[in-house]
């Protein structure tokens, strides 16, 4: 399994007899569902491929998890050890796993690799941490699907570590590995009156964050349904209940002449196109000091030639697709703006079928020129004069956002000086602007990119669990 790192050949043979499986996904409930017809998925990278089909929880379903939600009374300990090895069964079915994320979310190997082991992760860190306290009761959580197995297992662990009802709504894109991961969680001993499954799109997330007995929600997705979800709980649940919020961002890095370029032009490309640019951490933003821009873009441009884009099935591809046609569009049409103001740097060819974009690079006078996080392979370059880098953070700051953010410098006084000036959860210093180690580097925003605290660290868990009365007398 997984936990023996496999070899390529091994992954490869596990893998294959997915290739052309079909998946269904279903409510799961404690009692029987009465959801919709079924309707057929497609693989983003490929419209002929059919990775499954998915029935939405209809409304009749959302009201009968809701009254059939039951908090997890068993002891910490025993709640540990069934988070243990559903981390075992989810390793186990490493194959499986790594297929559906290929077929029904676009996800290269790589890509795969690292969202089972963070699943994983997540699933043993609230493990070892479950607490003896009082849960909140009965908790909605709500995945985006650009993590669709990591995100998702790491908000339902830690409402079920912390011993809470779940009310899991993965997003209408990948419901596939979501009722994976609920099957491999009840075979492990999680009671099925203790999670439930509800497949859907943004109407049952709604249903689902304004009902009374909802007492707390966990959303990661974009900063715009934060902010729907944030005005339906204020209106329908307790004043206390809380909302554990983890949203978009307009990431930044910064170069300077003194950065070392190979070191920091791979850290870019990474950092802006690995998962096509569908990470919430992805670099939106690059400033390059301006002494430098000129051979440095060259450089960039070079190394942006060399990624291969297709389908991620093949250990080839280094860019795959975007997750749909609309996602597709959006992107397409901010690139097409920036083409008709002479402001397309570069960009390389995209396969002909399948919602490809390609890594794209476009100019811009700062960050104050973004409107919006555009959720695809899209860097945005600035240059700066060296005088001016105070007043480059200071619009970095003024976006409001505050996720992550990237240095490349060799000059230490300035690592100090940036990384306490910068507003920005996660600070990356001359290496790419990727991911968290669960545990050790928790992953989490400040301002319009959430609410801390930081998924996988250690005041987490306490979001999920009841506050102590307060003293009276
Ligand atoms: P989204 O906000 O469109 O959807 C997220 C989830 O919310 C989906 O399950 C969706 O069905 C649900 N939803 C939609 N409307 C709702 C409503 N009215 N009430 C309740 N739920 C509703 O986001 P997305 O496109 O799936 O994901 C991409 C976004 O997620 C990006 O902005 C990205 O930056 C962000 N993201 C953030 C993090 C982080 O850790 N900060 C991680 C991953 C993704």
């Amino acid at each position: 399994d997984l936990t023996h790192s496999p070899t390529l050949a091994a992954i490869e043979e596990a893998r294959t007899p997915f290739r052309h499986h079909e998946w269904t996904a279903a409510p799961i409930l404690a009692g029987d569902a009465s959801p919709e017809a079924p309707e057929p998925l497609t693989n983003p990278a490929d419209p002929a491929d059919h990775p499954g089909t998915v029935a939405w929880a209809s409304a009749a379903d959302v009201e009968s998890a809701l009254a059939a939600a039951t908090p997890w009374a068993a002891p910490a300990s025993e709640r540990a050890t069934i988070l243990n090895r559903a981390a075992d069964l989810y390793e186990a079915h490493f194959g499986e796993i790594f297929a559906i994320v290929a077929r029904e979310a676009g996800k290269s190997l790589p890509d795969a690799v690292a969202e089972l082991r963070e699943a994983v992760d997540f699933l043993r860190y609230y493990a070892a941490n479950a607490p003896e306290g009082d849960p909140v009761g009965i908790f909605t959580c709500i995945s985006p699907w650009n993590f669709p197995l990591a995100i998702f297992t790491g908000q339902v662990a830690a409402a079920l570590a912390a011993g809470n009802a779940v009310l899991a709504k993965p997003a209408e894109q990948t419901p596939l590995i979501a009722h994976r991961a609920v099957e491999l969680m009840h075979e492990a001993g999680v009671p099925r009156d203790v999670l439930q499954l509800l497949p859907g799109a943004g109407e049952v997330g709604a249903a689902l964050t304004s009902d009374a007995r909802v007492g707390g929600v966990a959303f990661t997705g974009s900063t715009d349904t934060a902010r729907i979800i944030r005005r339906a709980m204020a209106r329908h649940l307790a004043p206390d209940a809380p909302l554990i919020a983890e949203t978009g961002g307009l990431n930044a890095m910064i170069v300077d002449s003194t950065a070392l370029p190979e070191q920091a032009v791979q850290a870019i490309v990474e950092s802006a196109f690995q998962s096509a640019g569908q990470r919430c951490s992805a670099l939106r933003c690059l400033y390059v000091q301006e002494d430098i821009a000129e051979g440095f873009t060259e450089m960039l441009k070079g190394a942006m030639d060399q990624l291969a884009m297709g389908d991620p099935w093949h250990l080839s591809t280094d860019c795959g697709p975007v997750i749909d046609d609309e996602a597709r569009a959006g992107i397409a049409a901010h690139i097409d703006a920036a083409r008709a103001d002479g402001r397309l740097m570069h960009e390389i060819r995209t396969p002909n079928a399948g919602h490809f974009i390609a890594p794209t690079l476009i100019r811009v006078g700062g960050i104050k020129d973004m409107e919006r996080e555009i959720f695809g392979p899209v860097l945005h370059l600035a240059t700066f004069h060296s005088g001016d880098l105070d007043r480059v953070i200071g619009d970095i700051n003024a976006t409001g956002y505050g996720l992550t953010f990237g240095l490349q410098t060799r000059i230490d006084d300035r690592v100090q000086h940036v990384s306490e000036a910068i507003h920005a959860g996660n600070i990356y210093v001359n290496r790419n602007q990727i991911g968290a180690i669960v545990g050790s580097q928790p992953f989490g925003g400040e301002g319009l990119s959430g609410t801390g605290p930081k998924a996988g660290g250690p005041h987490y868990l306490a979001r999920f669990g009841a506050r102590p009365a307060p003293q009276t007398g």
